[in-house]
C-alpha cells in the first residue's frame, strides 16, 4: 500500500505522536499540515490567524491539504481541517483516513501537562478545558464522516500505532 494515510482527530489526540512513530513502522514519510504551514508562509497558525482571519487560515490549510498529499506519506492534519465537506472529501479519495479518538478530558489533561503545544489561539477565549468539550462534540460528527478507520487513542502511543497497522492490513488483506 503506497496511498497517503491521514491522520485526523482533535488537538491533543496524538496525531503528531502517533504519525512519527507510524511512518516510521511503514517507511513512509511525515508530514504536518500545520508545520508545513509554518515553514512555508514563515508565520505561526497564531500570525495567520490575527493577520487573515480564521477563514485565512482555513483556506491555507486546505491548500496545504492538498500540497503535503503524496504516496508514502503519513499526514498530520489541523484539528479542524475535517470542518471543510472538500477537504474530507479529498483525504477520502486520495487516502486511508484514520481518526484517533480521545474524550475531551484525556485531551484536556495533555495539552494542560504541556502547555507549550497550545500555542493555537483558543477559538472562544474561555478556559481550555470548556473549549476542548465544545470544540470535540462539534467535530465528532465530522472525524467520524472523514474517518475510514476509527481507532482508540487512550492508548499509549505504540499500542495506538499497533491498532493502525491492523485496521490498514484488515482493510486491504
Ligand atoms: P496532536 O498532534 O494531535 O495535537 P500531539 O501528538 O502533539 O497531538 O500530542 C499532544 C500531547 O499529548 C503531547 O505532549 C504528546 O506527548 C502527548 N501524547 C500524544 N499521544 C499520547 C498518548 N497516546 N498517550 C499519552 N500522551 C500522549
Ligand atoms: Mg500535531
Amino acid at each position: 500500500m503506497t496511498q497517503p494515510i491521514y491522520l485526523v482527530g482533535a488537538r491533543g489526540c496524538g496525531k503528531t505522536t502517533v504519525g512519527v512513530a507510524l511512518a516510521q513502522a511503514l517507511g513512509f514519510n511525515f508530514v504536518d499540515t500545520d508545520h508545513y504551514l509554518l515553514t512555508t508562509t514563515e508565520m505561526s497558525v497564531a500570525d495567520i490567524v490575527a493577520q487573515e482571519g480564521w477563514d485565512g487560515f482555513r483556506r491555507r490549510e486546505s491548500g496545504a491539504l492538498q500540497s503535503v498529499t503524496a504516496p508514502d506519506t503519513v499526514i498530520a492534519t489541523g484539528g479542524g481541517m475535517v470542518l471543510a465537506e472538500s477537504n474530507r472529501q479529498f483525504m477520502r479519495e486520495h487516502g486511508v483516513v484514520i481518526y484517533l479518538r480521545a474524550p475531551a478530558q484525556i485531551l484536556a489533561s495533555r495539552l494542560e501537562a504541556f502547555p507549550e503545544e497550545g500555542q493555537r489561539p483558543t477559538l472562544t477565549g474561555r478556559p481550555i478545558t470548556d473549549e476542548i468539550v465544545e470544540v470535540l462534540a462539534a467535530r465528532e460528527a465530522l472525524y467520524n464522516q472523514a474517518a475510514h478507520h476509527v481507532v482508540d487513542a487512550t492508548r499509549s502511543p505504540e499500542d495506538i500505532v499497533a491498532a493502525v497497522l491492523a485496521a490498514l492490513h484488515t482493510a486491504h488483506a
